[in-house]
């Protein structure tokens, strides 16, 4: 069971399900969002084998955004199309376009820069060859030829935790990835909240309580672990970085190119006095640092043609790039920080204790390898 965003330190101030699964480990995230996490858990490998990190990154030749030139929806009106819900219908609009079958989404994109970009997530990649030429769960699973559910990313936790309690009372699958993401969500916008999030983990715990018992009824013997990518760390201050880098009058697209994630941003440079100039700004900024190339290096992130950005520039824990383009506002909560930091741990709970425990999000991958052969 993969609880997105069910960080250790919730996970302990909670005590949840200390009972059922005493088997208990602090995992390092992946450096970066669900995004990466994902696809890392998934096939086991890192960013620069698996290629994705954040969703955007520059390829102007190959950008799929490129109708967005003739469009012209930077001249609508921004207080129409830079709302959330209008901009997720036309995401979904965008992804039936071009047939993608991942997770899209526009984010806060703005539409003109959008012609810059491609998007690592076109392809579903839990379905089969969804990461080839990696290998990812399902080709695991088809391969071995054992009747498994992983559930659908696209429907509620709701479904998803139904399905799989039927699959598992009528003994009918020998192996279940089941999915939920509500509470990504709910920590986003309420994790200063204690009470709400102690009631939210009650219903999960529930939950785990009713696939466990519904295990026990219907097999002999079975191992339950329950997963997480990341943590959640409280909103301590925000960074006005965007709207100074814009300040300086440089082109984007033919001077440099940006992408301000919630808590990093990324830059590729086009011109010497471009750098220049944007490297002094980076330099004064008090709440963030550079990535050095030895910390890319520990991250997998150390992409020989840079392909997520030349520099990047990662905020200190608990802040967030306000405006950026993937939020306008600031939330709560956010993660993607130094994977060090303790609010950044995803965690490892089971029934049962693990033949190694894992110490990173991809580490699972081997894990549940070991469970489908068998061994
Ligand atoms: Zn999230």
């Amino acid at each position: 069971m993969f609880i997105d965003a069910l960080g250790w330190e919730i996970v302990n101030k909670h005590g949840f399900c200390d009972q059922e699964l005493p088997c208990r480990y602090p995992v390092r995230m992946q450096f970066g969002y669900s995004s990466t996490a994902l696809p890392t858990i998934l096939s086991g490998r890192k960013p620069t084998a698996h290629k994705h990190l954040s969703f955007y990154y520059y390829n102007p030749e190959k950008s799929p955004f490129k109708i967005f030139r003739c469009l012209m929806l930077q001249y609508l009106p921004g207080r129409i199309f830079n709302r959330w819900r209008v901009r997720h219908i036309l995401s979904r609009i965008i992804k039936k376009l071009y047939g993608f079958t991942g997770y899209f989404e526009l984010y806060s994109m703005p539409f003109d820069r959008l012609p810059f970009f491609d998007y690592c997530e076109k392809k579903d990649i839990f379905a089969a060859g969804g990461l080839a030429p990696l290998e990812n769960l399902c080709d695991l699973l088809k391969e071995a030829g054992i009747p498994y559910l992983i559930s659908d990313w696209r429907q509620p936790e709701e479904y998803n935790i139904r399905q799989m309690r039927a699959a598992v009372n009528d003994g009918s699958i020998e192996f279940g990835f089941l999915y939920t993401a509500g509470l990504d969500g709910f920590l986003h916008d309420r994790i200063s909240d204690s009470g709400a999030v102690a009631r939210k983990l009650a219903g999960y715990e529930q939950e785990v309580k009713n696939l466990l018992r519904a295990a026990e009824n219907n097999y002999d013997d079975f191992t339950f672990a329950l997963i997480s990518d990341h943590g959640m760390t409280p909103l301590r201050g925000t960074c006005d970085l965007k709207t100074r880098i814009d300040r300086l009058g440089l082109k984007f697209g033919k001077d440099y190119a940006a992408v301000y994630d919630s808590t990093m941003a990324r830059f590729w440079f086009f011109s010497p006095s471009a750098r220049l100039r944007i490297m002094e700004v980076l330099a004064g900024e008090k709440n963030a640092r550079l990535l050095t190339p030895a910390q890319k290096q520990e991250y997998g992130i150390d992409f020989p043609d840079n392909m997520f950005g030349e520099e990047i520039l990662l905020c200190d824990p608990g802040i967030q790039i306000v405006p950026g383009d993937m939020s306008l506002r600031a939330l709560a909560g956010m993660h993607g920080y130094s994977p060090g930091d303790k609010d950044s741990r995803a965690s490892y709970l089971s029934n049962r204790e693990p033949v190694r425990p894992p110490e990173w999000v991809g580490d699972y991958f081997a894990l549940m390898r070991e469970r489908i052969s068998g061994n």
